[in-house]
């Protein structure tokens, strides 16, 4: 299947969740999250309207940046950073989706020269130990801890949801997610407006859509995972 045939189905489920919940599709950015894949991949993914590109670590988003040399792309980091990445990254990316530490959220902060830096905080739901991300209980005093820093703005909130067959906890955990939006949305601060939620992966998106997703990473669905494991 060529990138385009699968943004066709993955387009076509997103209509079809969005029905069932009425929403509209207008409302859910696509990212291609191309980490399991070659640049080439990747350039048919923006030769084939996706311009959001999604890598999780520092090696593999500087790899796709050299590579494709487009203006119009917009650059997310899934990923957690490291302190001494920081720097490699700040200027490079549009959006940080895997933000859950002080100590790096300060480092952003003291390596933005101007503007802000869109961040997603994210947050642990399922309580597995091998996930990154807060704890619900953790998520508003680090809220208050981030409005001490005038470069980072928090446009959301980002979760994993587990692996498993069982849809019912999956939606439980996107549930909670959207819930935990909306306690700091309605809060109305002006570095933390925190209206998106990132969630969805290639094989939950359709519940993450019916349950509020504005934003969705997708990988193997969509551009496959051709150096899966290489
Ligand atoms: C790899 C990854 C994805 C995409 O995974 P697929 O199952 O291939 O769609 C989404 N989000 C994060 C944080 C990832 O690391």
């Amino acid at each position: 299947m060529t990138v385009k045939e699968n943004l066709r189905v993955v387009n076509e489920k997103i209509e079809a969740a969005c029905r069932r919940s009425g929403r509209r599709p207008e409302e859910i950015t696509v990212l291609a999250v191309t980490k399991y894949v070659r640049p080439e991949t990747a350039q048919e993914a923006v030769d084939s309207g996706i311009l959001n590109l999604a890598e999780n670590r520092r090696e593999g988003l500087l790899a796709k940046q050299e590579a494709i040399r487009d203006d119009r792309v917009i650059w997310h980091l899934i990923g957690p950073l490291q302190s001494r990445k920081v720097k490699d990254v700040v200027g490079r990316i549009d959006y940080f989706h895997a933000l859950d530490r002080l100590k790096i959220a300060r480092e952003i902060n003291k390596r933005m020269t101007e503007g802000k830096l869109k961040c997603f905080v994210e947050l642990n739901l399922s309580g597995e130990e091998s996930k990154h991300g807060l704890r619900e209980d953790e998520l508003d005093p680090f809220i208050d801890e981030l409005r001490a820093l005038e470069h980072i703005q928090v446009v959301g909130l980002m979760t994993m949801a587990p692996y498993t067959e069982d849809t019912a906890l999956i939606r439980k955990v996107f549930r909670n997610l959207r819930l935990c939006r909306d306690r700091i949305r309605d809060r109305h601060l002006d570095d933390a407006p925190c209206t998106e939620l990132s969630m969805g992966m290639s094989h939950d998106f359709p519940i993450a859509v019916e349950e509020g997703a504005t934003f969705i990473r997708i990988g193997t669905a969509l551009v496959g995972n051709e150096l899966k494991g290489s």
